[in-house]
């Protein structure tokens, strides 16, 4: 082929990878399939066994509801032009630089993986969690199946008031035979039956109720739970009562939140054997050791709200302190990326530095990476619900098919686009791949062995195990 012909015909199809099999890969990959007249091949590929990223290992037990999105993914999977390698991780098994021989455009959809550190004295004290490494462990993520918490406490909290916050109260609030027929870990079902101790869940908010990140929905469900009480105190909603959404500048949702916190506050505790106590305007400022050297107690500063320059309001420490024992805590602060090898990252932000969609070296320079897109958390940090990203992921691939249109020279094409290259390079290194049939079988297992034990599904929780099971129906 000729450095000359444009890539996106049935002669010479656009060859694209895409990294990341979390809904803003399946996005990326609907809007090229979608794209009439494009012909186009894709390789998803994933550095875990099983597809659909947080959908699978992020997205709570007890909100099935919104895993139903994966059937749109099942129907990008289902186009003819689509292939999955699971179980292939770049840097690993292939490196940026293979893709970029074997692919005209590779679109990084690899989220954020990691989560954002606090730097306080007693981060590090056994019993000091981030929300990441509990949501892994619950949803049965290989990375975090080893891990081991100490729940059963009398009292745990939650720092951060958006909505893994609200996953986590609620996943250690609710009686855990109500998340029996869901697909939590069974391990992780196991131990939550364990706790019988557990009767308060703080969740501190270091900004106002009118700063929550939490949406009307989630807030309203924490109030709904059988298994416990929400508890407002009132000082938590002081002069809210009355207050006019449109001079304060609350949106639809902060107005919705505030009315609901207020109803709250009026009501007295059921007496439900667990209770979440929600606190604002406090910033953890220290984990203390308790006994046998874990977490015994956060030290917590009262905050006031303060302009923060850029029309926002930011949290500022009054000097006033009050300590919460408490034996557990989960940080769920925000994600963050971590760095891909041969791949730009900006260490500031904590992701792939671009300029609409397209890769760029770092973010002064602003120099274009050819043929190399991001989409998803990876492009524009952990914000917006699943749905937030066919928006953006659809922007990204319009920048793509722009830099490819005929009449313009194509950012880069692929030295090998055969469909061949990439199993072949696999091959050369010994990688092992999944494909998407592999997974369809990895499904019905996980499916037949949640029937047997009156579940959803029970999640294979090690990659070996799945490896194994594979070779063994093959
Ligand atoms: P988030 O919505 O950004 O919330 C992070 C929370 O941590 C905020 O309350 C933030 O307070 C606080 N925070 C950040 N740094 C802090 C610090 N140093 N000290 C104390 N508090 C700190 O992030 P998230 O909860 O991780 O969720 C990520 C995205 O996934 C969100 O868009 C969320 O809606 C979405 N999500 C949705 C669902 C669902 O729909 N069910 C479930 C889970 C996640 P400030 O506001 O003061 O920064």
């Amino acid at each position: 082929m000729t450095q000359s012909a444009h890539p996106g015909t049935a002669e010479r199809p656009l060859r694209a990878a895409i990294v990341g099999s979390g809904p803003s890969g399946f996005y990326a990959a609907d809007a090229l399939i979608s794209r009439a007249g494009l012909n186009v091949t894709i390789d998803i590929i994933d550095r875990l066994p099983t597809p659909y990223g947080l959908v699978r290992g992020g997205v709570a037990p007890d909100h099935q509801n919104i895993k139903g999105v994966i059937r749109v993914y099942e129907k990008v999977m289902a186009h003819p032009g689509v292939r999955f390698f699971g179980n292939i991780k770049v840097g690993r098994d292939i490196q940026a630089a293979d893709l970029r021989a074997c692919y005209d455009a590779v679109v990084f959809a690899v989220g954020n993986e990691s989560d954002q550190r606090m730097r306080l004295p007693g981060e590090d004290l056994p019993g000091c969690h981030s929300a990441t490494e509990f949501v892994g462990w619950y949803n049965g993520h290989p990375d975090f199946t080893h891990l081991k918490f100490e729940l059963d406490v009398e009292a745990a909290v939650v720092i951060g008031v958006g909505n893994v916050a609200m996953d986590v109260a609620r996943i250690l609030a609710r009686d855990p035979h109500e998340l029996a027929g869901t697909d939590m870990a069974g391990y992780a079902l196991e131990e939550l039956k364990t706790v019988r101790k557990l009767k308060r869940i703080y969740v501190v908010g270091r900004r106002g109720a009118a700063q929550a990140a939490f949406s009307p929905k989630e807030i309203k469900e924490i109030g709904a739970l059988k298994n416990a009480d929400l508890i407002v105190g009132p000082d938590e909603v002081a002069g809210m009562e009355g207050k006019d959404p449109a001079a304060e500048g609350w949106d639809v949702e902060t107005k919705q939140d505030i009315e609901f916190l207020l109803k709250k506050a009026q009501e007295a505790p059921a007496g439900k054997p667990r209770q979440i106590v929600l606190r604002f305007l406090r910033s953890p400022v220290e984990f203390l050791a308790g006994p046998h050297g874990r977490l015994g107690a956060i030290k917590l500063e009262q905050n006031a709200l303060v302009d923060d320059g850029k029309g926002d309001l930011k949290a500022q420490g009054t000097g006033q302190f009050e300590t919460l024992p408490v034996g557990v805590a989960f940080k769920a602060i925000g994600y963050r990326g971590v760095p891909l090898p041969g791949v730009p990252y900006d260490v500031k932000k904590g992701i792939i530095p671009s300029a609409e969609g397209r890769v760029v070296e770092n973010l002064e320079n602003r120099k274009l990476v050819p043929g190399a897109y991001v989409v998803g958390w990876a492009k524009r940090g952990p914000s917006g619900l699943i749905g937030t990203n066919k928006g953006d992921s659809i922007a990204t691939v319009e920048a793509l098919l722009n830099d490819f249109a005929a009449g313009k020279t194509p950012p880069n094409l692929a030295a090998d686009p055969r469909l061949e290259a990439l199993p072949e390079l696999l091959a050369q290194r010994g990688a092992r791949w999944v494909s998407f049939e592999d997974w369809k079988r990895i499904d019905e297992e996980e499916i037949r062995r949640g029937k047997a034990a009156g579940k959803i599904r029970e999640k294979f929780i090690n990659i070996q195990e799945v490896l194994k099971f594979l070779d063994s129906t093959r």
